[in-house]
């Protein structure tokens, strides 16, 4: 069952000179619960993709044409590109959560990790208490390996794989259906890189959410996904299983 469904997404990034098509009729859909692996060569329009779905796109991005449909378990559909600024304040977070590949632009640089799990508890789940807010941060961050004294560490007092950690804690905070994660590790050496990789599949069998991994490293791409789809000048132009994909030559 699929959890997303893009149609015919168009995004263009206007300027003075003309428009620049960054994703051009793309179809693709995010089934329930897999990690999806988004591969292509830099400027093939990953993260354009990825953040229109996201709804982060801001001018001179202009979406041109198409649909998202995010499909919730109760069988309800959310026209995400139709979402209105109070709505798509619950779908992000609730439903979809981001980590990008720099952990300075998932966190809060001047707000302790803990503390912004916390905020994101308090700000949508306005029925959880104090108690209950520190108890789930302590345990969202332990989770992802982060012992409970470092949650009163800022961003910038972490290595760069506990940062990465932290900010996949803050997406796991309130259980989003998907996690859309653009390059989250190719800022990390290859050890590191690896123990996150194997941390993301766990935490996905344990909490069930649909990831989309955006990488252009086809290595970490096979090891990671159930299936990928490839990105070129702003198409997708191949989709599969990791399995079958390695076959074609
Ligand atoms: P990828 O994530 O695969 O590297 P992007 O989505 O970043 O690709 O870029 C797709 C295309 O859109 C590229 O041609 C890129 O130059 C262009 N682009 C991306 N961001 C902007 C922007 N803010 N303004 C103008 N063009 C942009
Ligand atoms: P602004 O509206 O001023 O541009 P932001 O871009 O910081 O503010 O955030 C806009 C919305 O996106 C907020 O509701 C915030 O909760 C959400 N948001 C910011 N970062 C993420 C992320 N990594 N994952 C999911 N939602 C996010």
């Amino acid at each position: 069952m699929n959890v997303l469904e893009i149609r015919d997404l168009g995004v263009d990034y206007l300027s003075g000179t003309g428009a620049v098509h960054a994703v051009s009729g793309v179809s693709l859909d995010l089934r329930r619960g897999e990690i999806l692996g988004l591969a292509g060569e830099s400027g093939s329009g990953k993260s354009t993709l990825a953040n229109a779905v996201a709804r982060l796109l801001r001018p001179p991005a202009s979406i041109t044409s198409g649909s998202v449909v995010y499909r919730r378990q109760d069988g309800s559909a959310v026209d995400v590109l139709g979402l209105g600024r109070n709505d798509l304040r619950a779908f992000r977070w609730k439903e979809l959560a981001v980590v990008f590949q720099s952990a300075m632009n998932s966190l809060n640089p001047v707000i302790t990790v803990g503390a912004q799990i916390d905020d994101v508890l308090r700000i949508h789940a306005p029925r959880m208490s104090r108690a209950e807010r520190t108890e789930r941060s302590v345990e969202l961050l332990q989770r992802v390996g982060i012992s409970a004294d470092r949650r009163r560490s800022y961003p910038h007092e972490l290595s760069g794989g506990m940062r990465q950690r932290a900010a996949i804690a803050i997406a796991l905070a309130l259980n989003p259906e998907i996690i859309i994660m653009d390059e989250p590790t190719t800022a990390l050496d290859v050890v590191v890189q690896r123990d996150i990789l194997a941390e993301i599949k766990a935490l996905r069998e344990e909490y069930g959410f649909a990831v989309v991994f955006i990488t252009h490293d086809l290595s970490l791409l096979m090891e990671i996904s159930d299936r990928i789809a490839i990105m070129y000048a702003g198409r997708v132009v191949e989709t599969g299983t990791a399995k079958a994909l390695h076959r074609t030559p």
